[in-house]
């Protein structure tokens, strides 16, 4: 169920039963010529959908706006800095833990915020440590790319091979088009496979990946394809969520 579709009655009665969460976490930023500016923060948001359903798990509200400074000299991109972000989960981390909430499954669509949020989880446990009235124990965070759990990672090999790249992916761009059929759009790809490399800023960003992508045939990108992955990512991340709630448990 998601967080924002349940009553305060409801959402008591389930912290009964489970002190765990889904948390999704993307971005808003380019995703290439045909990939929509959400990408990120949507597939995110379907994955962690189908696990709640799957699950029975809480969804909460999408952190949608992520670590993305190095696509703004692309219009429509938004970042938060670092800082930002970290300060956005220790304060969502630190109201539902007030409920009762004690486990904390982010599931995520940008490769930018991992840094970041795995840096939130130290701050996190850092505040736990240093509490006054000592060690708390028990408040447990995990972070899944939902592009790298192990059976997503052979379909997507499976379906583009070295077309995936990292950066609008056409596995990505699938899975919002399986969620949202309203959203498939094409354009030419000039190269089909974009380069690959390093960046910094924003402005060396465009510079060296023209439009937008990195490594990837965004063209490659269908509803069926979309389909399979939703359906795999589902099974694959929900059989781990169980995991993560059973690990801990006494
Ligand atoms: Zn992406």
């Amino acid at each position: 169920m998601l967080l924002q579709h349940a009553t305060w009655p409801e959402v008591e009665t389930y912290l009964k039963t489970s002190d765990g969460i889904v948390m999704p976490i993307g971005s808003t930023e380019q995703h290439g010529p045909i990939g929509l500016i959400g990408t990120d923060a949507l597939t995110a948001e379907i994955v962690a959908k189908g696990v709640g359903e799957a699950t029975g798990a809480l969804v909460a509200p999408t952190i949608s706006v992520g670590m993305a400074q190095h696509h703004l000299a692309f219009p429509g991109s938004i970042t938060l800095r670092p800082t930002t972000l970290i300060a956005v989960i220790r304060d969502m981390i630190a109201s539902l833990s007030r409920a009762g909430f004690r486990r904390f499954y982010f599931i995520n669509g940008h490769g930018g915020n991992v840094a970041t949020v795995t840096a939130a989880f130290s701050e996190i446990y850092a505040d736990a440590s240093l509490a006054p009235t000592g060690n708390q124990p028990g408040l447990r965070c995990k972070l899944r790319n939902w592009w790298q759990s192990p059976a997503i990672g052979a379909l997507s090999k499976e379906l583009y091979g070295n077309a995936e790249g990292s950066h609008a992916t056409p596995s990505e761009i699938s899975l919002t088009w399986h969620a949202y059929p309203e959203a498939v759009r094409s354009a030419p790809m000039d190269p089909p496979i974009a380069p690959t490399g390093d960046f910094t800023d924003a402005s060396d960003y465009r510079g060296r990946f023209p439009d937008g992508r990195i490594g990837a045939n965004s063209g490659l990108a269908s509803r069926e394809a979309g389909k399979r992955l939703y359906e795999t990512a589902v099974a694959d991340i929900a059989a781990e969520y169980r995991k993560f709630l059973a690990a801990g448990q006494t």
